[in-house]
């Protein structure tokens, strides 16, 4: 890592600077890796869609992971707590309570809108003078290079087209470890003719946030109905987030209703647990499916988040993975680097792999 190199030279390139990129660029921000983060939206900006109103709920370890990373300081003020989760079946008896004061944790986790966890992973990256940040940018090609006479390939090249002020600007980058942190659609896989399996779950899931006519008291709601899982999730300012996994083309009914109608429609299937519902925010809907990558690695190349594994929000389990991911594969890099090993060698991508 000593040596001295041009500044088109990384120890790693992360392709995607969406929430499992970001966080990985800022649990590396304090080690000696210099690392280049290649997003295709400004950061900065609302441009960028993964840093939109929806919200996460955040596991009680993710809150470690970020407390490890020296991050829960700054994401604590947006974060609401769940203290007791709430489950129930549409038309049948029977209820399920958890609370954190049975589970003994301070929290069962938190709940906190993606935009406010974006804006300080984004802070952090750029505050890093070990991290770059190139967007808006885009990977066009990747290239697995054998510079020495070794039987692995020993640099992974990739191209990135920038959009300058003028004219489109190319630029070849190399790095020892190239991370794919791209999502769903990820273009490193495809580049790189890596296949995934997919199954469409034929639903979608609409989400927004309102504000409920009693006060939510941190209570997660999940109520199971013939359509599929609604949550209420506690916000901040005594809001709800709101996951309706509904068929996709009733979501579409549902985006289309004016807003007077569609509160009617959310009251009649969550009930009036917390009173009249009074006004919603926003709609959005995101067509579900299970997405699973055939490989989380291959020759000098690691997947994470998204672009390894999607799944139903159901259990809010996503981004929780992509920080297991993070976390496994910034201890993996650190202890590496602390070894004198190569980062992006076979034997340490194993190791994430496995
Ligand atoms: C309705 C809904 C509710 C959810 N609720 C929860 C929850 O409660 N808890 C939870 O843990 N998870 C939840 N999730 C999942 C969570 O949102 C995702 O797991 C997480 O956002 C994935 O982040 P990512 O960075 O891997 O992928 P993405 O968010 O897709 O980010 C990929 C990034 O790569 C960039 N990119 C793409 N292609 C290129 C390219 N060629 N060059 C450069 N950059 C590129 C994109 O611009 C983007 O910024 C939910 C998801 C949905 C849909």
């Amino acid at each position: 890592m000593s040596k001295t190199r041009t500044d088109k030279q990384f120890d790693i390139i992360i392709i995607g600077g969406g929430l499992a990129g970001a966080s990985l660029a800022c649990a590396l921000k304090d080690s000696a890796l210099k690392i280049a983060v290649v997003e295709a939206f400004a950061l900065n900006t609302d441009a960028q869609p993964c840093y939109d109103d929806r919200t996460v709920a955040l596991s009680y370890g993710s809150r470690c992971i970020f407390d490890g990373m020296g991050l829960w300081s700054v994401l604590e003020p947006y974060a609401e707590a769940i203290d007791h989760i709430h489950i129930s079946d549409r038309g049948h008896l029977g209820i399920t309570r958890l609370s954190k004061q049975q589970e003994g944790v301070a929290a069962l986790g938190y709940v906190l809108e993606n935009r406010a966890i974006g804006q300080q992973l984004y802070a952090a990256m750029n505050a890093a003078p070990n991290i770059t940040l190139l967007c808006p940018a885009e990977v066009c090609a990747v290239q697995q290079v054998r510079n020495t006479s070794a039987e692995q390939p020993d640099t992974v090249q990739v191209e990135v087209k920038s959009a300058g002020p003028a004219d489109t600007q190319r630029q070849t980058l190399s790095a020892a470890l190239l991370v794919a942190a791209d999502g769903n659609n990820s273009q490193v896989m495809q580049l790189l003719n890596i296949g995934h399996s997919r199954k469409n779950y034929f639903q979608s899931a609409l989400i927004t946030n309102i504000t409920p006519g009693k006060k939510h008291n941190n209570v997660a709601y999940e109520r199971f109905t013939e359509d599929g899982p609604l949550a209420f999730l506690p916000m901040t300012g005594n809001r709800c987030s709101v996951v309706w996994t509904v068929p996709s083309a009733q979501a579409e009914e549902l985006l289309a209703l004016d807003e007077a109608a569609f509160l009617k429609q959310l009251q009649q299937r969550f009930g009036f647990r917390l009173g009249q519902i009074k006004k919603a925010g926003q709609r959005q809907v995101y067509p579900l499916f299970l997405q699973s990558a055939s490989q989380t690695v291959a020759e000098r190349v690691a997947l994470i988040g998204n672009a390894a594994h999607s799944v139903h929000p159901v259990a809010g389990q996503g981004f929780n993975l992509a920080l297991r991911d993070v976390a496994l594969l910034s201890e993996l890099m650190v202890a590496s680097v602390r070894n004198g090993d190569d980062i992006g060698s076979p034997a340490v991508l194993q190791q994430y792999a496995a």
